[in-house]
C-alpha cells in the first residue's frame, strides 16, 4: 500500500550531508507525464504535487510529532484553532451529537456553541472535573468528547482513563486537547485518547514566532482530517514548518527545563503564601493539589505553568501584573519568555465576577506560563510586583 501523505514516523536525516533540512517553498512541483499526475491526483502515488495537499517541510514536521506521541501519524495545520476544528469536523455530520468540557480554550468552546451548533450539530457542556456529569450526558449518544488537560487557567488536571472509558462505553471517541503539557509530560494516546490535538504555537515552536497547529493519532481516523484539510486548505505553510522542525531538537531540554522551573517557582509562591501575601497556588507538581493522585498517574511533573491568587481581587491583581519587570505581560504559553496573563481580562473577561468565581477562576488570579530565565529572578520578580 501507498505510504500516507501525511507524517508518519520514520527517520528524517541521513547520516551524511547537510544538518539542517531545506526549506521547500515551491507551491507545485512539475511532473514527468500524465500517467503519473493521474495516480498522484488518485491518491495511488505519494510524492509531492501541489502544497495545499502536502509537502515535505510539513511531513518532517509531522513524522516528528507522530514519533513524539507514539501516533501511526499527525496532521498539521496553520493554527491550533485550525487543527481542532478540523479534528471535529471531519468526524461529525449534521444530528450528531457532540460533548465539549466547559473547561476547556476559549476558541474551541466558541467554534462549538457558534458554529457547531449552525451546522445541526448538537452540542452539550459538562464538567471535566465532575466524572457524573460526563456520565449523564453520554446517556444519550454522542459521537464526541473534547477536553482538555491541565485546564487554563486553574490547572486543575483531569482524568484522562476515566474520561476515555466513559466515552468508549458509550461509543463515542475522544478529542484531548494537549497543549499545555505536551509529551513526555502527558502522552494522551498511550492513556487512550482516539486523537491528541496541539497548539504548536505553544511548546512545538517554543520561540514565540510561529503559529500552527497538529493533530495525532490513528490512520483511519486521520485520513479523513488530511482530506478535510485539503478541502478546507488549512494547511501548515513550508515556513512554519521548517521553524518547527527547528526548534524540535530542543523541546525536551526545554519543556523539561520550563518543568523544573515551574517547580521551583511554585514552591517559591508557596512561601509567599504562608506568609499571607497570596490566597492560592495551583501547580499539579505541588503535593497538595487537588487532583494531586491523577497527577501521579498520567503526568510526568507537574507541567510548565503556574498560577497564583493576589489578595485584593482584580484591582490588586491589575496592580501587581502591571509590575513584572522580567515576566512578559502577554498571551500565549511554552515558549522562551515567562508570560503572565489576567485571566480575568483576557480568557475569561466575557463572564461576570461571579460566574468565574464559581469557575473557580477568582478576580485575583494571575497565570504565568514559565519560560527559560532562572527561577530565583522569576520567583524575585513576582515577590517585588507583590511588595511594590
Ligand atoms: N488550545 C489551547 C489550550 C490554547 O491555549 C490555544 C491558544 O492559546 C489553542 C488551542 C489555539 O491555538 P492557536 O492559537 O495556535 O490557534
Amino acid at each position: 500500500m501507498n505510504e500516507p501523505l501525511y507524517g508518519t514516523p520514520r527517520a528524517h536525516r541521513s547520516p551524511l550531508g547537510p544538518l539542517s533540512p531545506p526549506l521547500h517553498r515551491a507551491s507545485t512541483a512539475a511532473q514527468p507525464d500524465a500517467e503519473t499526475i493521474r495516480a498522484l491526483g488518485a491518491g495511488q502515488k505519494s510524492g509531492d504535487f501541489y502544497q495545499r495537499l502536502g509537502h515535505p517541510n510539513g511531513r518532517q514536521f509531522e513524522s516528528l510529532v507522530a514519533e513524539l506521541e507514539g501516533a501511526d501519524g499527525a496532521v498539521a495545520f496553520a493554527s491550533g484553532m485550525a487543527a481542532m476544528t478540523a479534528a471535529i469536523l471531519a468526524q461529525v455530520r449534521a444530528g450528531d451529537r457532540v460533548l465539549v468540557a466547559e473547561e476547556i480554550y476559549g476558541g474551541t468552546s466558541a467554534f462549538a456553541t457558534t458554529d457547531l451548533v449552525r451546522f445541526g450539530i448538537a452540542v452539550a457542556r459538562f464538567s471535566a472535573l465532575d466524572r457524573r456529569s460526563l456520565a449523564a450526558l453520554l446517556r444519550q449518544p454522542a459521537a464526541l468528547v473534547v477536553f482538555e488537560t491541565p485546564v487554563n487557567p486553574t490547572l486543575r488536571v483531569v482524568d484522562v482513563a476515566a474520561v476515555v472509558a466513559a466515552a468508549r462505553a458509550a461509543g463515542a471517541r475522544t478529542v484531548l486537547d494537549g497543549t499545555f503539557a505536551p509529551p513526555p509530560i502527558q502522552r494522551g494516546l498511550e492513556l487512550g485518547v482516539d486523537l491528541v490535538v496541539h497548539s504548536a504555537t505553544k511548546f512545538f515552536g517554543g520561540h514565540s514566532d510561529v503559529l500552527a497547529g497538529v493533530v495525532a493519532g490513528r490512520h483511519e481516523l486521520l485520513g479523513p482530517i488530511e482530506l478535510f484539510r485539503r478541502r478546507t486548505g488549512g494547511v501548515l505553510a513550508p515556513d512554519p514548518a521548517w521553524l518547527l522542525c527547528r526548534s524540535w531538537p530542543t523541546l525536551q531540554l526545554r519543556v523539561q527545563c520550563q518543568q523544573q522551573t515551574a517547580l521551583e517557582l511554585a514552591q517559591a509562591l508557596l512561601l509567599e503564601s504562608q506568609a499571607g501575601r497570596l490566597l492560592a497556588v495551583g501547580y499539579p507538581g505541588l503535593a497538595d493539589h487537588p487532583d494531586h493522585a491523577v497527577v501521579r498517574r498520567q503526568m510526568h511533573g507537574g507541567g510548565c505553568m503556574v498560577s497564583f491568587e493576589v489578595p485584593g481581587g482584580l484591582e490588586r491583581a491589575r496592580a501587581v501584573f502591571d509590575r513584572f519587570r522580567l515576566i512578559a505581560r502577554a498571551a500565549s504559553l511554552g515558549g522562551v519568555e515567562s508570560l503572565a496573563s489576567l485571566p480575568a481580562f483576557t480568557t475569561h473577561a466575557a463572564l461576570t465576577p461571579e460566574q468565574r468565581r464559581q469557575a473557580g477562576i477568582p478576580d485575583g488570579l494571575i497565570r504565568i506560563a514559565v519560560g527559560l530565565e532562572a527561577a530565583a529572578a522569576l520567583a524575585a520578580d513576582v515577590q517585588q510586583a507583590l511588595r511594590g
